[in-house]
């Protein structure tokens, strides 16, 4: 039997083969590969789409949220040594752009149901050091509340959004990445809209943020040669952003079907040792919540480890998002003591199911017959 893989990443990519290989000749046919008309129109595209006023097109998605705090550090908003509010679940990337900054990242536990910042704990963590509150759309699912809201307002805090894994998203109509004062975006191959390499993207309506993100992705300088900050390298790429680009139109009808897929799974896995996730949104069907766009399915397993052999010997691929949390990484030894219990269970039980635009019906259904099968003492 042939394997389901976790993401066919050649199959999705091959529908849009001719577009793209056309619009890459027309890179390379031109002689001009970064900072040109491909990156301006994507960008203008892409806050079209979000419906922002800013898109600042970066090297990856890291940098993006590095470039966010970095640039409200050059701003005065922020100093060195200043808290920001993270989840402690999330991927390590959230974590290091706010320590690349010498801000102090304040790990909060999420919710077991949702896997997102649980807003109810934020208050608590809150001293006068803390300028942000960093949260991530993890999974594809939005993090997002009034009450999250009113505490930066009470507590003249920014928000800052991870939308490495949720583009597409909306929260009462809002897209993701214009919920926030500003948000970064990862276009890794894997995301749901992925370029052929790393890239990424800076979304605000802040005049000034937009200006200093821009400004200190490039060398810290406005003028060639003429130097105002200490900047970073950190561009997009013609190839990357023309690619992105093609990309883009079909995003919502790649997401539309992976809601598709995620209906399926919630209504056809009946396994009492398998825990089905919680869309928060509990009004609206699966296929009109548009709070999640269903970047991972992920399940829970008291017995994940005996899950994912079983699943990998019926040729179904699975991933653990994420194995260890950063909290406990030895990149993070200062944080090794921490201890956050719901976010341990997260780690020792969650597993990512297969799901994405291309997979067939068939592989839907034997991915739901296989997990049905599962006993817990294979
Ligand atoms: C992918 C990802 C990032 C980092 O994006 P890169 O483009 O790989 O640098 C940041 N945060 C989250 C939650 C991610 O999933």
């Amino acid at each position: 039997m042939k394997e389901i893989k976790f993401l066919d990443l050649q199959k999705i990519n091959a529908q849009y083969a001719d577009e793209l290989k056309h619009v890459m000749a027309n890179v390379i046919d031109s002689g001009w590969y970064l900072k040109g008309e491909k990156t301006a129109t994507f960008e203008c595209n892409l806050a079209h789409y979000i419906q922002c006023k800013h898109v600042v097109g970066v090297a990856n998605g890291l940098d993006a949220l590095r470039l966010i705090f970095k640039a409200y550090i050059n701003m005065n908003v922020m100093a060195v040594g200043d808290e920001v509010i993270v989840p402690a679940n999330t991927y390590i990337a959230s974590v290091l752009a706010v320590t690349d900054n010498h801000l102090k990242p304040i790990l909060v536990e999420p919710t077991i149901d949702s896997f997102n910042l649980d807003i109810d704990k934020i208050e608590q963590a809150i001293t006068e050091k803390t300028k942000a509150i960093l949260v991530v759309h993890l999974y594809g699912q939005v993090c997002w509340s009034e009450k999250l809201v009113s505490l930066a307002q009470k507590y003249n805090l920014k928000i800052i959004e991870d939308n490495a894994q949720a583009i597409g998203a909306e929260w009462k109509g809002v897209k993701t990445g214009n919920l926030g004062d500003a948000a970064g975006f990862s276009f890794y191959p894997t995301k749901n809209l992925g370029a052929m390499g790393d890239a990424g993207a800076v979304t605000t309506n802040d005049d000034e943020l937009a200006e200093q993100v821009r400004v200190l992705g490039n060398y810290g300088s406005k003028t060639k040669y003429v130097n105002e900050y200490q900047g970073l390298n950190s561009r997009l790429d013609e190839i990357q952003a023309t690619i992105l680009d093609v990309k883009l139109k079909y995003l919502d009808a790649e997401n539309e079907y992976r809601r598709t897929i995620a209906e399926r799974y919630l209504a056809e896995i009946k396994n009492p040792n398998i825990l089905l996730p919680l869309p928060v949104s509990k009004e609206l069907t699966v296929l009109k919540n548009k709070e999640h766009v269903w970047h991972l399915f992920v399940v829970r397993c008291k017995k994940r480890d005996v899950l994912q052999n079983y699943l990998t010997e019926k040729r179904i691929e699975t991933l653990i998002h994420y194995p260890i949390p950063p909290n406990k990484q030895l990149a993070y030894a200062e944080m090794n003591y921490l201890d956050f219990p719901i976010t341990n269970v997260i780690h020792e039980e969650v597993l990512s199911l297969p799901i994405s635009s291309v997979m067939t019906n068939k592989e839907v259904l034997r991915v739901i017959e296989m997990v049905n099968l599962f006993k817990s003492v294979q």
